[in-house]
């Protein structure tokens, strides 16, 4: 997702209470918890964009901490307009304004409860695979901050992605697939409790079908 460049959105990140940017994001690597003042389970999101997905589970779920990921201030700016207008605001829920590439370096070993990648950048290029966010360059540095028996859920309607990365889980060490659906607005277990994202209800209302898989370790 890209959005014009919007001149107050980097100030506004850099100034606000509930924004980590890249070096405050990587002070906090391992203290994330206390953060919180919880014990919570932590779950991130990864490429937010305008934050539907997130604020709306920060919302239903107030006993589980959540950060959601996103590189461009512009984007996450629109996401952080909306978190500053709830009443009261959300005391589960924070934002990194970070380049998912250097995940690690911003949270610490087994840190991370469940990673949610929903819609992801397709970079349709096979010279751009490594910087998809399910390409195993992306799994390895999952296994390193994701919990023992964590997971990741992906969501896209985006057919080649989707190919690419079952067959980048399938084909890593460590990696499976749990459960799988091609199309998940249809499939009864799998929607079940489902929360839509800014894409997701744009592309569904289009007709098209939304692939999710859950993979672990
Ligand atoms: N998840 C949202 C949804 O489903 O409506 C937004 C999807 S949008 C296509 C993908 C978002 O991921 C963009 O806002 C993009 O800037 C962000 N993104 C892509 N690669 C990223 C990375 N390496 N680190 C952080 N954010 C990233």
């Amino acid at each position: 997702m890209r959005l014009r460049n919007i001149p107050e959105a980097a100030p506004a990140i850099e100034e606000s209470p509930y924004v980590f940017t890249e070096e405050a994001s990587a002070a906090n690597a391992g203290s994330w918890k206390s953060l919180f003042s919880n014990n919570n389970p932590l779950y991130i999101e990864i490429g937010m964009g305008k934050g539907r997905f997130i604020m709306d589970n920060a919302r239903k779920f107030s006993d589980i901490n959540f950060l959601g990921i996103e590189r461009y201030s512009s984007v996450l700016y629109r996401g952080l307009q909306k978190f500053e207008a709830e009443d009261p605001i959300l005391k589960n829920l924070y934002f990194l304004c970070i380049d998912a590439k250097d995940i690690k370096e911003y949270f610490k070993k087994g840190e991370v409860d469940r990673i949610y990648l929903n819609f992801s950048d397709p970079w349709p290029k096979d010279r751009h695979a490594k910087r998809r966010l399910t390409s195993s360059e992306y799994l390895d540095r999952y296994n390193d901050i994701l919990s023992a028996d964590g997971h990741i859920e992906f969501k896209t309607d985006n057919r080649d992605l989707f190919d690419f990365s079952v067959e980048e889980i399938n084909n890593h060490p460590l990696w499976h697939i749990d459960e799988i659906t091609y199309d998940l607005h249809n499939d009864s277990k799998m929607n079940k409790g489902n929360i839509l994202t800014e894409y997701e209800e744009k592309f569904s209302s289009k007709g098209n079908p939304i692939y999710k898989l859950i993979c672990s370790r």
